[in-house]
């Protein structure tokens, strides 16, 4: 037998629940539902889920302090189901330790991927040893090791700013990095910085490694949140 994930979606509008549980039972994971924030906390101790979506709109208790708690305690992976009206909240639940968040109306596709990226990171988190030493995706290569990046098999220069960056991005492919993540992790938690240095920073990127600048391929913008790179 195989050892099917279990994934517990806390949501209260029934359609959305059956449409993501039917979507997750269908690709061979295993399914818990939880209606309200409470309720899915009892079950996030009782069954120790190795994924959870999270609803941030619900009836009882706000899905952010429902995230505050969790984290009080696991470090599960928590993707966000957040509403279009909902975009400074799902910036904050990142900032929180969300893992990633989803916008409805979303396909089984955009879920599925999601569910997959982050089930690899916290994989990874938890054995460091086997994290890997390159990112590859179509022309790109990033040596980690030998901090060299190349495209099309040319070597593309880097300030050690940019490099930071992009490896930062890399080693995180496919998930959103939130600005204020970038910021800390760069320039450190006490930098005076803001957005504009990190857009100035990667407009030098693009213009390096993306053949149009204006439509990426490896590092797209996630509006009014951050930036995710592709995954190799
Ligand atoms: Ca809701």
């Amino acid at each position: 037998m195989t050892n099917r994930q279990t994934m517990l979606i806390i949501e209260d509008e029934k359609n959305i629940g059956n449409y993501i549980e039917t979507i997750l039972i269908s690709n061979g994971y295993k399914a818990l539902r939880a209606m309200n924030g409470m309720s899915g906390l009892s079950m996030c101790t009782s069954h120790h889920p190795d994924l959870i979506l999270l609803d941030l709109g619900l009836p009882d208790i706000d899905g952010m302090d429902v995230l505050e708690r969790i984290r009080g305690f696991s470090g599960v992976p928590v993707i966000v189901i957040s509403a279009r009206t909902q975009e400074r909240e799902k910036v904050t639940a990142l900032d929180r330790g969300a893992d990633d968040y989803i916008t409805k109306p979303f396909g089984s596709e955009e879920l599925l991927a999601r569910i997959r990226t982050a089930l690899r990171h916290s994989n990874q988190a938890g054995s460091q040893k086997t994290q890997t030493q390159t990112y590859t995706c179509d022309e790109l290569t990033i040596d980690f090791e030998k901090r060299l990046v190349t495209l099309e098999g040319e070597d593309i220069h880097l300030t050690q700013i940019e490099y930071k960056l992009v490896s930062l991005l890399a080693k995180n492919a496919g998930k959103v990095l939130t600005y204020d993540f970038i910021l800390k992790e760069i320039w450190g938690p006490y930098a005076d910085t803001d957005n504009q240095i990190l857009r100035v920073n990667m407009a030098n990127i693009r213009r390096k490694l993306e053949k149009n600048p204006a439509e990426p391929h490896y590092i797209y913008t996630e509006i009014g949140v951050g930036y995710r790179m592709k995954e190799g």
